[in-house]
């Protein structure tokens, strides 16, 4: 049996699937989570790989760690979606931080991803500082009274539930409970793939910040080229951290890394060529 995935049409990567742990049609996403011999678990919604036991720590160490040590002083973090896990093991290491929030629509996956991917929250969710809200994400940064030093928006791809992750009405909600110097990041897709994806995030996002851009991480299942994560913030100086300070911020919350590096995370930022030529 193979699974290949539907994000693009033409165009899709392929998976020999040794078993099927798990399938479900939840009430928001068709949920699947099978043994593959090159990624080990692999958990996809509505046909789209969303992550991998081999290459998660990729996405999930600069999804987290980018934000976290550039603010530095980050005491409240909501994160929305990241049924998975794998975002909230890599906040809790950072252990200034004093409450996380978890914004997920789908309670399945947390429990599916509990139960065959226990490595991506190692424990995560049993965490003091966590309080998992089971909601949609846009209803939550509407309605909140709470605010947030960094917000991480881990969400599928803008179709099906995780379409409204992607709206002007939902970046408006994260301005409104995000601190004067927080910092909002996103997932955005594969530039390459879905060059309209970065173009609409960087006008509905940026009409809210003083500074919106990008920056980009390699994940093997993540197809196409470089996948772009999305960065807001009110606070100009966030993008420019030092190595020392990075390296010291490591060394003094014993953070072990294995693609985030002071230099990754300085060189991310850095755009290609045919990126900042879409952004134009
Ligand atoms: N890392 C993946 C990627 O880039 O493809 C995404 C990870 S997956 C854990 C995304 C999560 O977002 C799913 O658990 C899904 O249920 C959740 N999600 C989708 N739409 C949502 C919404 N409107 N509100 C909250 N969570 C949502």
């Amino acid at each position: 049996m193979t699974f290949t995935e539907t994000l693009s049409s033409g165009y899709g990567q392929s998976f020999s699937v040794e078993d099927v742990l798990y399938e479900v049609q939840t009430d928001f996403q068709h949920l699947i989570i099978f043994r593959n011999s090159v990624f080990g678990t692999v958990m996809a919604l509505d046909g789209v790989v969303q992550t991998t036991e081999r290459d998660e720590f990729i996405y999930h160490e600069m999804m987290v760690h980018v934000p976290l040590i550039a603010h530095a002083q980050a005491k409240r973090v909501l994160i929305i979606g990241g049924g998975d896990g794998g975002i909230l093991r890599e906040v809790v290491k950072h252990s200034g931080v004093e409450e996380i929030t978890q914004v997920e629509i789908d309670a399945q996956v947390i429990d599916m991803c509990n139960t065959y991917l226990p490595h991506h929250s190692n424990g995560a969710f049993d965490d003091p500082r966590v309080s998992i809200v089971i909601q949609d994400g846009v209803e939550f940064v509407s309605q909140t009274q709470q605010t947030f030093d960094v917000i991480i928006s881990d969400c599928t791809d803008p179709i099906g539930p995780g379409e409204v992750l992607f709206t002007s009405d939902f970046y408006a909600g994260c301005k409104r409970i995000l601190s004067a110097d927080g910092i909002f990041v996103a997932q955005n897709g594969v530039p390459f793939m879905q060059p309209q994806e970065l173009k609409d995030t960087q006008v509905r996002l940026g009409a809210y910040f003083n500074e919106q851009t990008f920056y980009t991480l390699t994940v093997p299942t993540y197809a196409g080229g470089v996948m772009a994560l999305a960065w807001a913030s009110d606070c100009l100086q966030h993008r420019c951290v030092s190595a020392e300070h990075i390296n010291a911020y490591l060394a003094q919350h014993a953070i072990h890394t294995r693609y985030y590096t002071a230099e990754v995370h300085q060189a991310a930022f850095a755009l290609p060529g045919y990126i900042q030529a879409l952004l134009r």
